[in-house]
């Protein structure tokens, strides 16, 4: 039962207001055929929109079965017109872009039933109004008659329990007029219909009651329904729960919406990519620079590790103070009417010593080796290389056949000229070349590679190889060449591959003053490689004497030869390669060998004999059969007299004479006296005075001011025993400025938890030779961005304005929508559908375009730059924020004008063409 009490409804139009309704009071039945008839501008239409709860009343009630409907919220009407009310209208108001089908589907869509079903009961409505074989088809390829029926087979989907028809014949000829009062009549057996007409017999003839209107008030009704009051109970108020619509819904009702305008959905979408494109491409630039950038860092740092020495010098300190004390200084703060005194030079040197610091390189190395530690988040690809100072000496034989030394003196001549230029010149640039982490005698280890690679791809990117492989052996060395394939001479003395003889006779000339003029000599790259190095460890130099300590023999050169036969280790050049770019020097001397070969000399030390010996006897030195530290007076007092026994002839002589000197050093008689002493009678007189039960603080002096027992490590040191848990030097391969900066926190923080003196210091030469770069090309992109989002905001704006302009093309739609029962929100819910398939379309459009954009791009740059080292790519990520920045940015531009279209009243919306 459906009561109509009181209702009243004015159109307020400017000054105009139009009463449309006046106080008009109804009751229907729950299943009756109702015709209301009536002039035009007889209110027909308001009062079919105030039942179907289209339209609201200004007074009154209208009561659903026993339901006061006065207290109804927004949702409480859109649920009440989506399940209790059909509507069918004059002019169909069927959604052109959608199929019959989903037309009819559309009801149950907004319901929430799901798609099987949806299907099931939209087919057999159609095929209830006789159109089961048309469902495929779009409203206009339908006659009228056949699209009233697909009108109401939409309006009886829901299975509501009141047909509101507003004219359905108006448009229909007199045939097809009939087909559909019949469909109605039919419909009218088991629920209310009520249909508006103004064809007198056509109401007659089929409508069961007639109401008439006329000027907004009943003028009459022919079977009216009075319900005694005190039989009804008091309207109750009962909310009706929300219908809802899933996004899948507006996302395909947008999306039919705009295939039928692809061109200007197209167009809408160009238009809006073109902020995106402009940020792509601004973005994949910087992207192909920074990379480039970190290419070029990562390069920089593989020639410049991160350094920490066993003994660290502070450089920069040093070079400024160096620097003021190399010249005059500028300013002082003292008159100058006086002799006064320039302190510089003391406090340069005081600057160095206390600028030298000693790290604990094995306490640094655990903390390394420890995976956990803050530092392995910033190693880079080559990681850690660790440097141990093995000692070897390295010999090869000359083009003459000649023995030379690698260390720079000729195995014979080395004390000959210990006075010249070139020994003075030697031992500078020995010194320069120990600062700069290289060894003295040429050889330098290569940075080994990841894995079992002998050989670090920093090397091999940094250097051509010219000729031969690398190393791949432990006895494998490569020639090292400079950028214009040249090796300094004096290397090539020192390696052999020059003539001694020829060498020293430019060096005697020099050392007389005399200017030479040097020939350019030349090998071919095989006969470079035919030259070879023999390799003596540290360890071979000392050989067991016949009273069982152990002597050095490298200045016997009968010995030296033998163990040069017997067990030096062949090198053999494997390659040759050339350095690219001076900027990059890894490899500091001319001839580069292998960690094998390092880790073979320290093994083979470790198996030697006076290692062996040394290791055994933890208290005794092996070279002096002294007590390292003897406990007390009577053991130093016997180790004298063991020592002073063991001496030569012309040791003993020495020893007795510089002990006389320093008792009798004023004493000018004594003096003349001991110098006439032979050396013979000098030992003798020792051996009397050690055998004579010599005084005990006498011989304690002796032991204390001549005799040293020296130390177990420093004994170990000099036969070339390396710990491997101690380095001398550690580098650190990072990948970018970044992760250096990272590894100085590291070990900031490193620092913070160590002990005084476990703390580590060392020289960031990077950060003194470079500033970075990377800030600036950043702060450039981010520029050029703020730029380009400001066509983003425009393009917004334009979408903004393409979806009113749809919203005003869609508000029959809206109107249809709302009279089947969607929500204000559905409603908005579709436009915002519509702006994301948009802007999605924007965002992909616009990718897929910077991609284009970047191929000939790129081969832009390339020809400019003459490198293909930059390369613009988008970042994946960065692709995907963009496509969802176009997204939100449509969405947000569509967000108005969607909001607007869910205010429109309903009702204006269906009236609307
Ligand atoms: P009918 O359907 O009987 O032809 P309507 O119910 O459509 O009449 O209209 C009743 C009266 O209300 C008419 O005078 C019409 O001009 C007026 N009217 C209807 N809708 C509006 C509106 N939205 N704004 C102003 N006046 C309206
Ligand atoms: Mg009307």
């Amino acid at each position: 039962m459906l009561q109509i009490e009181n209702i009243s409804k004015k159109y307020v139009t400017g000054d105009l207001v139009q009463q449309a309704l006046k106080n008009v009071s109804l009751t229907l039945r729950d299943n009756e055929f109702v015709a209301i008839l009536g002039p035009s501008g007889s209110g027909k239409t308001t009062l079919l929109n105030v039942i179907g709860g289209l339209d609201r009343y200004d007074s009154g009630d209208l009561i659903i079965n026993g339901i006061s409907t006065q207290k109804y919220k927004d949702r409480d009407w859109d649920s009440y017109r989506n399940h209790t009310i059909g509507f069918v209208f004059q002019s169909y108001n069927l959604i052109p872009h959608q199929t019959v089908l989903s037309n009819v589907e559309l009801a149950l869509t907004i319901s929430g039933i799901s798609k099987s079903e949806r299907r099931k009961r939209a087919k057999k409505a159609l095929e209830e109004v006789g159109l089961g074989d048309q469902i495929h088809k779009k409203p206009n390829q339908m006659s009228g008659g056949q699209m009233q029926r697909v009108a109401i087979a939409r309006a009886l989907v829901n299975n509501p329990d009141i047909l509101l028809a507003d004219e359905p014949t108006g448009a229909l000829d007199t045939e097809t007029s009939i087909q559909v009062m019949e469909l109605l009549k039919q419909v009218a057996k088991d629920r209310l219909v009520v249909m508006v007409t103004h064809n007198p017999e056509l109401a007659e003839e089929y409508a069961n009651r007639i109401v008439r209107l006329k000027d907004g008030e009943i003028t009459d009704d022919t079977n009216p329904y009075v319900v005694e009051k005190s039989k009804v109970e008091k309207p109750q108020h009962k909310n009706m729960g929300k219908s809802s619509m899933s996004i899948f819904t507006s996302l395909a009702l947008s999306f039919n919406n705009l295939k039928t305008k692809k061109g200007r959905t197209l167009l809408t979408s160009f238009a809006g990519s073109i902020g995106i494109i402009g940020i792509a491409l601004i973005l994949a630039l910087s992207n192909g620079v920074n990379n480039y950038i970190a290419d070029v860092q990562k390069d920089t740092m593989t020639s410049y590790p991160i350094t920490i020495n066993a003994q660290d010098m502070d450089l920069t300190s040093v070079m400024n103070d160096g620097q003021s004390a190399a010249v005059e200084k500028e300013n002082v703060d003292h008159k100058k009417d006086k002799v006064y005194s320039n302190t510089t030079d003391l406090e340069m040197t005081s600057s160095m010593t206390s600028s030298v610091s000693e790290n604990n390189l094995t306490k640094f190395k655990e903390y390394i080796d420890d995976k956990d530690s803050e530092i392995n988040k910033y190693i880079g690809e080559n990681g850690v290389v660790y440097s141990y100072d093995t000692s070897f000496g390295v010999y090869s034989y000359d083009p003459n056949k000649k023995l030379v030394n690698s260390d720079g003196s000729s195995f014979k001549t080395e004390k000959d000229n210990s006075n010249s230029t070139f020994s003075q010149m030697t031992s500078m640039s020995s010194q320069m070349t120990s600062m700069m982490g290289g060894s003295k005698n040429g050889f330098s280890e290569l940075m080994p590679g990841k894995g079992d690679n002998l050989v670090s791809g920093a090397v091999k990117e940094n250097y051509d190889l010219l000729y031969g492989h690398y190393p791949e052996k432990y006895n494998e060395v490569v020639l090292v060449l400079d950028t214009n394939n040249e090796i300094r001479s004096t290397d090539l003395y020192k390696l052999g591959l020059l003539p001694a003889n020829e060498y020293e006779k430019y060096m005697d000339e020099i050392n007389k003053g005399k200017k030479v003029n040097p020939d350019t000599s030349k090998w071919s790259y095989e006969d470079a490689c035919k030259h070879s190095f023999y390799l003596i460890s540290a360890c071979d130099y000392y050989e067991k004497t016949s009273n069982g300590t152990y002597k050095n023999i490298s200045d016997d050169d009968q010995k030296m030869n033998k163990i040069l036969k017997n067990n030096a280790i062949k090198l053999k050049i494997s390659g040759v390669i050339r350095l690219k770019d001076s900027d990059n020097r890894i490899i500091s001397q001319p001839v580069g060998y292998t960690q094998a070969l390092t880790k073979y000399i320290i093994d083979y030390t470790n198996k030697s004999d006076v290692v062996k010996a040394q290791k055994k006897s933890k208290d005794i030195n092996i070279l002096s059969n002294m007590r390292f530290a003897p406990d007390g007076k009577k053991e130093k007092i016997a180790d004298a007299k063991k020592y002073l026994n063991g001496l030569g002839v012309s040791e003993k002589a020495k020893l007795c004479k510089n002990i006389m000197n320093s008792v009798y050093g004023n004493d000018k008689q004594m003096q003349s006296q001991l110098a006439n002493l032979t050396e013979e009678q000098l030992a003798s007189s020792l051996d009397q005075f050690v055998n004579n039960n010599p005084d005990d603080k006498v011989m304690l002096n002796i032991y204390d001011t001549y005799i040293s027992p020296g130390s177990y490590d420093d004994n170990m040191k000099e036969f070339g025993v390396v710990d491997l848990a101690t380095p001398s030097s550690i580098n650190i391969y990072v990948d970018s400025f970044e992760d250096k900066d990272g590894i100085r926190t590291a070990v900031d923080n490193y620092n913070n938890g160590a002990r005084e003196k476990d703390k580590i210091s060392y020289t960031d030469y990077v950060a003194l030779l470079m500033s970075s770069v990377t800030t600036i090309i950043n702060v450039i992109s981010y520029i050029l961005i703020a730029f380009v989002a400001v066509s983003l905001i425009v393009s917004s704006i334009m979408i903004g304005i393409i979806t009113y302009i749809s919203v005003l093309e869609r508000t029959k739609e809206i109107g249809i929508l709302r009279a089947i029962g969607a929500s204000k929100r559905n409603i908005s819910q579709v436009f915002n559908a519509e702006t994301f398939i948009i802007g999605l379309c924007s965002g992909i459009i616009g990718i897929g375009l910077s991609e284009l954009i970047l191929i000939p791009s790129n081969a832009i740059i390339h020809s400019l730059m003459g490198t293909t080292d930059v390369n613009a790519t988008i970042p994946i990520v960065a692709g995907i924020v963009l496509v969802v920045i176009s997204v939100l940015l449509t969405l947000i531009g569509g967000l108005i004008p969607a909001k607007k279209a869910a205010k429109k009243d309903p009702v204006i919306a269906l009236r609307s063409e």
